[in-house]
């Protein structure tokens, strides 16, 4: 067996953000690596990943997931090859995804890794379109949304992680029109050129209700929402009847400091009996091997395109969170922390 690292380094909260999260709310700290208890493995991550959802960690607030605690390591999705194992099952040299990222080694109990195939995608492939913001992309538009062929869909965030995915699943699946809406006008190129949409727009060019208006003539069936706010209350006045809209996130107003308004349209959703329903990809595990089924072989013919964004170096891991939250990232956004 190869010689251990003698110390892992970790990001730590230190703070809980006010607002914007500053970089002194973090620290990178280390502490020393000793062999896996009975039961646990020794894993050197290769990717791990930065998501929207932890900027709501970050609160000291009950939600459906715990707080990061301060002056603890932080914790999130990570791949990785295990180089010392105490557990029935897992070997050196197996590649694992588990739920220890922000750091560089990782002290996993077995139970809670699951072994992936490197051979079948790239392990950050398992972080992203293969991964939790996949399976999230695939049943908030076929499950929640209840989407059926002939829907003119609208995603928001389109050229992110879990968007971009809902844009070619919507395509993929027969939709009449797909519309996305992005922050730049080279990601809204690129929805338009790689990704296969039909219409799209950069939501910061105008209104979000005028370019909607332009882009869906005709109205759209079905909103997938990863923005809230103007996006939110421009696809209820674009909807048509029975639409259906996922509320999947709103990273419009994460790091507000006051309540965010509700859209001021509202009770169209009564005239047009729309839906708005949210979602919890945790709910949706029955999907998965469907998903990975479909994913895979999209990704195989070439049908389905996925981007992502790599930032190298563990020091660099905050400086990646920072900057997913302010769009530097095109598809998934990763931190790699060994460079
Ligand atoms: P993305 O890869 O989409 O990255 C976040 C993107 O949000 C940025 O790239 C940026 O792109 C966009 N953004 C940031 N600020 C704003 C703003 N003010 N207005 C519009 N867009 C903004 O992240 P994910 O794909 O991982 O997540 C997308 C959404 O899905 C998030 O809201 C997340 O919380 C949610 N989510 C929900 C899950 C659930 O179970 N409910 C599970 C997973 C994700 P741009 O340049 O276009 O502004």
């Amino acid at each position: 067996m190869s010689a251990l690292p003698a110390t892992s380094r970790a990001w730590h909260l230190v703070a809980r953000p006010h607002g914007w999260p500053e970089p002194t709310d973090f620290a990178l700290r280390e502490t020393p690596v000793t062999e896996p208890a009975e039961g646990r493995i020794l894993v050197k991550n290769l990717h791990f990943s930065v998501d929207p959802y932890m900027r709501g960690r970050m609160n000291d607030v009950k939600s459906y997931i715990a707080p990061f605690q301060l002056d603890q390591p932080m914790d999130g999705g990570a791949v990785g090859e295990v180089i010392a194992s105490n557990a029935e099952g897992f070997a050196v040299g197996d590649h694992v995804l588990h739920g220890l990222g922000w750091r560089d080694y990782a002290d996993v109990p077995a139970k809670h890794a699951k072994k992936v195939d490197a051979n079948l995608a790239p392990l950050s492939a398992y972080l992203g379109v293969l991964g939790m913001p996949g399976l999230t992309a695939y049943a908030g538009l076929l499950e929640v949304a209840s989407f059926k062929e002939g829907d003119a869909v609208f995603v928001s965030g389109a050229a992110g992680a879990v968007g971009s995915q809902v844009g070619q699943i919507a395509r993929l699946k027969g939709a009449s029109r797909v519309i996305g809406s992005a922050g730049s006008d080279e990601k809204v190129k690129l929805l338009v050129e790689e990704y296969g949409f039909d219409a799209a727009f950069n939501y910061k060019n105008g209104p979000v209700a005028e370019q909607l208006k332009e882009a869906a003539p005709e109205g759209i069936d079905v909103y997938f929402d990863n923005v809230g706010g103007d996006h939110l209350e421009a696809a209820i006045s674009r909807l048509n009847l029975h639409g259906r809209i996922t509320i999947c996130g709103m990273i419009a107003g994460y790091n507000d400091t006051e309540p965010t308004p509700g859209p001021r349209n509202m009770a169209m959703i009564i005239g047009k009996r729309l839906r708005l329903q949210g979602l919890m990809v945790q709910d949706h595990g029955a999907l998965q091997p469907q998903f990975v089924q479909d994913v895979a072989s999209w990704i195989a013919s070439g049908e389905l395109k996925y981007n992502e964004t790599f930032v190298e170096g563990i020091e660099n891991g905050v400086d990646a969170f920072l900057g997913l939250l302010r769009g530097e990232n095109t598809g998934k956004m990763i931190v790699s922390p060994t460079k």
